[in-house]
């Protein structure tokens, strides 16, 4: 049935951008090989491709392979080029694609040349009608073939003629043009599906794994487009960068390739790669099911940004700048001095280094063999029949072949097999005619060590692997540091640089040859554990607001989380998680609270409110507030369900109260009946709310350690106070015992929604910034129990130590949390 319509999609192959992007490859077929494909979706008589006589011979194979004709027209006026196919065809209606969105939505384009037809057969008429709220690089254009004529030969603006749409929506006056608002099916303006960037074709390549690992077969339709669009792998998108420089072996290269297909990421490799092996083993990975677009040469710019995962054993200060710029960093078993660049420290190969901090330490990444000895500790075991020699497939330190003729030497009857990466076999004539065999680097090596009696290698994955396998392992130490760590982790080792018979004897004696002890825990997933980080946020410092040029000093580093010390204003922050934001609602307090301190908050009211009557007694003797008649504002930020403003209440203050939980809100006007609103701090405008534009006492009782933008809200708090009136509040201290005893388990138990750590010794520094002076500073939290030398005697409470201890915590205020009293200056 004719439809009076035809579909055209405009190409050119000439972008500035990304030169010949409709012909790139995109995980197997040309970018306009998806677009022809959705638009062939939509019915029409006509389908065309619209391109350019340059461009012409290229496209015709894709064209005629997905249904399309192809027409030649003039490369820079698009206007003529359409108007000129249009006099070829009889049709009325135009609907318009451009080569560049591989993620059309063919629905929502059927649906708008449907409504379009519909509004020019009824009374209405109309020239152009498009979809607004599309996905940037989902929408197409509708237009009548007539119009588009007519507009043609009214305009002479060479923009309008390098365009198509603004041809008539730039000239409304004389045209109809309906921009109509999507269905909310449709409606997603914040995505973005085109391909006009480098950035843009690597999310396109994310968007299509996503697709592949689900079993999804194009053309794709809406549904499935967006869901692809939200998932994690494509919005948080991931750059591996391994270390492919001759020397450190091809280890990295292939954890990380390894990683990349189990979890879809990218890896960057650039042109001036040394590692000779590269391209063999990426081939390899590629053959077993990466796709070769994960495999990139430029790292992706601000507009797509990654988190960037270094695998490459040591970087420069320079190296790790440049990396960890605008974006997360993660380093696996970095070995630099400058790793405060990094966000994160995974060590998977217990390394050397191991006294330097790590946010996570764990030998259960290293994938293990499948295929693993079955011999137990029998004598047989100890039969040396088979013999593998393997330096990583290099051999910087030319050990390979000592080591070979030292084996030969102590057994005449095994065969001993040696791998060489080099192209010219230095050692081939020395190998003739004896039991020793060279060989290049095998792939799937780690399925093959199982074989061998002994393996003999160097400080590395393939040990690991080896020991995993069963194998008897002999480490050379081909470097120093290969050395230590040897050493360190109890390898059977050859230790002098010259491989003599003794000191094969002695490793072979060795009971570390067989160092199963060495391998730890579950078995896990690298691609999975990095996906988990991708996600993961760095946090400048919530007081100055912005990222320093030089990275700010480590704190404490734990599973997840990062916190460090800002340089410009001394607080400790945390500075990278990757745990999700919490929202404080009735949950909050009602399971949150309970299953941290064992009862419901409601249920804590009036021990809480005993407290808040201490500090209210504290404030009073500051300020000198409060008694009838020169009753005294105060406002509680965080008021939850008013125990501080009964307490104020009490103590003759006029109390008012704000808290983001309307429910916490509605019990204090309800039942306390003090004015309070559910309001965010900052944003309350209390002159609106409560007619007071400033108080002469502001509370906050541990509330301020969850203000990710802490320097806004205490600007605002100092807008609040009254000049010499008094803001005080509570939190957890930083130099509490709990934090001076075992810093890194304070900063790990530390709740995931606490992004600031005050120590009292800097808070009059921090304070200072906003007009405030501290007055008095009151440490709070005394637990004798978690003074170490408690912890070792087992002192019972009340016992003269444990007095002794609580005094002592008293004294130098090492209580765990403090109040800190200031005034406005
Ligand atoms: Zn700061």
């Amino acid at each position: 049935m004719k439809t009076n319509r035809s579909v055209i999609v405009q190409c050119r192959l000439s972008s500035t951008r990304l030169p010949g992007k409709a012909l790139k490859d995109l995980c197997g077929k040309p970018v306009l090989a998806y677009v022809l494909e959705a638009m062939y979706k939509v019915k029409a008589d006509h389908y065309f491709v619209a391109t350019d006589k340059d461009s012409y011979e290229q496209l015709l194979p894709v064209c005629k392979e997905y249904g399309f004709e192809c027409f030649a027209g003039s490369l820079d006026d698009v206007l003529g080029r359409f108007v000129s196919l249009l006099d070829t065809i009889k049709t009325k209606t135009v609907i318009r694609a451009t080569a560049d969105n591989p993620f059309l939505f063919y629905e929502a384009a059927e649906e708008s040349a449907a409504l379009f037809e519909e509004k020019n057969n009824g009374k209405s008429h109309c020239d152009y009608l498009t979809y607004s709220g599309l996905p940037h690089g989902s929408g197409v254009e509708v237009f009548s073939a007539e119009s588009l004529k007519k507009a043609t030969s009214e305009t002479t603006d060479p923009y309008d003629h390098e365009h198509v749409g603004p041809a008539f929506y730039n000239h409304k006056d004389r045209y109809v043009c309906e921009f109509i608002p999507a269905p909310r099916r449709y409606n997603y303006p914040e995505l973005r599906t085109t391909i006009d960037t480098y950035s843009d074709y690597l999310r396109a390549v994310s968007i299509l794994s996503y697709m592949r690992n689900h079993d999804y077969e194009g053309p794709y339709t809406t549904e499935q487009i967006i869901e692809a669009c939200k998932a994690n792998s494509v919005k948080f998108p991931l750059v591996m960068v391994p270390s492919v420089v001759k020397g450190h072996g091809t280890g990295h290269l292939r954890r990380c390739l390894s990683a990349a297909q189990q979890g879809g990421f990218f890896v960057y490799i650039p042109d001036d790669k040394t590692l000779a092996e590269t391209d063999s083993i990426v081939k390899e990975y590629i053959e077993a099911g990466l796709s070769a677009n994960q495999i990139i040469n430029t790292i992706p710019d601000e507009t797509y940004l990654p988190a960037i995962i270094t695998d490459t054993f040591e970087l420069t200060e320079n190296q790790l700048k440049e990396l960890s710029k605008n974006r997360s960093l993660i380093s696996i078993d970095e070995g630099s001095r400058y790793t405060d660049y990094c966000d994160y420290l995974l060590d998977i190969i217990p390394s050397y280094k191991c006294d330097r901090p790590a946010n996570k330490c764990d030998s259960g990444f290293i994938e293990m063999p499948e295929n693993v000895r079955t011999d137990s500790d029998d004598d047989d075991k100890k039969k040396i029949e088979k013999v593998l020699i393997c330096l990583g497939g290099e051999d910087p330190a030319n050990l390979t072949m000592p080591a070979a003729q030292a084996f030969r030497k102590r057994f005449p009857d095994a065969k001993i097999t040696a791998i060489i990466s080099h192209e010219d076999n230095p050692y081939v004539d020395y190998a003739g005619g004896t039991n020793i065999e060279f060989i290049k680097p095998v792939a799937g090596l780690r399925e093959k060590l199982y074989e061998y009696d002994i393996v003999v290698t160097h400080y590395g994955l393939t040990a690991f692997e080896a020991v995993y396998a069963g194998c008897g392992v002999i480490l050379l130490p081909t470097t120093k540091l290969h050395k230590k760590l040897a050493e360190k982790y109890n390898f059977a080792c050859v230790g002098e640089s010259s491989i003599s018979d003794s000191s094969l004897q002695t490793a072979l004696a060795s009971e570390n040859l067989y160092a199963k002890k060495l391998l730890s825990g579950e078995k896990k997933s690298l691609g999975e554990f990095l996906r988990h980080l991708s996600a993961g946020k760095r946090l400048s410092c919530p007081v100055c607001g912005k990222l320093p040029s030089q990275p700010d000093e480590v704190i404490s580093r734990n599973e997840s989380r990062t916190y460090r010390r800002c340089s410009t204003c001394g607080m400790v922050y945390m500075a990278f998680t990757t745990i999700e934001d919490k929202k404080y609602q009735k949950a909050y307090f009602f399971e949150e609270y309970k299953k941290q301190y064992g009862k419901t908050y409601e249920e804590d009211f009036d021990s809480i409110k005993a407290q808040g009557m201490r500090r209210a007694g504290i404030i009073k003797a500051l300020s000198g507030a409060g008694g009838p008649g020169g009753e005294k504002t105060l406002l509680d930020i965080g008021c939850a369900y008013g125990p501080f403003l009964a307490a104020a209440s009490e103590s003759s203050f006029n109390p008012f109260g704000t808290d983001i939980s309307d429910d916490a809100v509605a019990y204090v006007q309800k039942k306390l009946k003090y004015p309070a609103v559910c309001s965010a701090f900052p944003e309350i405008d209390t002159a609106e709310e409560f007619g007071i534009a400033q108080f002469d006492v502001v509370t906050m009782w541990y509330v301020i350690e969850h203000f990710k933008d802490l320097g806004r809200v205490l600007r605002k708090v100092s807008t609040l106070v009254k000049k010499g009136g008094t803001f005080a509040f509570s939190t957890p201290s930083g130099e509490g015992i709990s934090a001076v005893s075992d810093k890194d388990h304070f900063y790990e138990i530390s709740p995931s929604d606490h992004y600031t750590i005050w120590e009292p010794s800097r808070a009059d520094t921090i304070l200072r910034i906003f007009g405030f002076k501290v007055e008095k500073i009151v440490s709070t939290g005394h637990h004798p129990e978690r003074f170490p030398s408690i912890k070792k005697s087992g002192a019972e409470k009340s016992s003269l130590k444990w007095n002794l201890v609580d005094a002592y915590s008293h004294a130098r205020g090492l209580g765990d949390t403090v109040e800190i009293y200031c005034r406005k200056i």
